[in-house]
């Protein structure tokens, strides 16, 4: 330690200032205090590689914490190729990253429905379970994620291609689409801009695939689960949505 002080001092700040003392290699110097300041060249030389190297290793993984911890970095893919042609310009291609959580990349090799959720968490955005979904590759902490997202304003968002299968619809995530609709409050009703978004989405949906009514499902039609909640406890509602879609 008291040996590296006088060089340390004498030669130009920069790269040693960052360095751990134990990682300065003190005891190669040569123990004369003037020879610092005689040759700093040589000595700025011999010191700054190890000392760049480990300035640098440390700005390197400053800088992936800072972009792993920054919830406003754009996503690795904000857009991509959506899985199917034709896709209308009013729904927003917000793809997953791949990972084992929520975007798995096995493909979606028939559809052969729509599955219709609700998101069960009263009052979150589309942007809020978007974001959900894609902490899911960080966090491990269970399996989940929609094609779609609609949000309370009626924005949609593709967050898986409709040739890769989602995490949403147990025994039918292997050929159904799924749609999740935000809500409001406990009661599970969606918004007018909601429903309006999702009636718009079902039915291009049906015209793309050649779906009929009848391939409309509810969650709780897979697996008997009370999702979306209000279409199960008004099964009067899911019926006149069923009508409109058919229209
Ligand atoms: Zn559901």
């Amino acid at each position: 330690m008291e040996q590296n002080q006088t060089p340390v001092q004498e030669r130009p700040p920069e790269g040693v200032r960052l360095l751990p003392p134990e990682e300065t290699p003190g005891p190669e110097l040569p123990p004369k205090p003037s020879r610092p300041a005689k040759r700093p060249p040589r000595r700025g030389t011999r010191l700054s590689l190890p000392a760049l190297a480990a300035a640098l290793a440390v700005l390197v993984a400053v800088l992936a914490l800072i972009k792993a911890a920054d919830p406003f970095a754009p996503a690795p893919e904000e857009s991509g190729d959506p899985g199917v042609a034709g896709i209308p310009e009013w729904i927003e291609i917000r793809l997953l990253p791949e990972n084992p959580y929520s975007r798995p990349g096995d493909p979606l090799e028939q559809v052969n429905g729509v599955v219709v959720h609700y998101v069960g968490n009263p009052g979150t955005s589309a942007e809020q379970n978007h974001g959900y979904f894609e902490n899911l590759a960080s966090t491990g902490e269970t399996y989940a994620s929609s094609h779609f997202l609609i949000g309370l304003n009626g924005e949609v968002l593709l967050n898986v291609p409709l040739d890769e299968i989602a995490y949403c619809s147990n025994q039918r995530n292997a050929d159904t689409i799924s749609i999740e609709c935000c809500h409001p409050d406990a009661t599970g009703e969606f918004t007018a801009a909601t429903y309006q978004s999702l009636l718009s989405l079902t039915r291009w949906l049906m015209e793309t695939y050649g779906l009929d009514s009848g391939q409309l499902l509810r969650h709780f039609d897979v697996t008997g689960k009370e999702c979306p909640r209000y279409f199960v406890q008004h099964p009067e509602a899911w019926e006149q949505f069923l009508a409109d879609a058919a229209e």
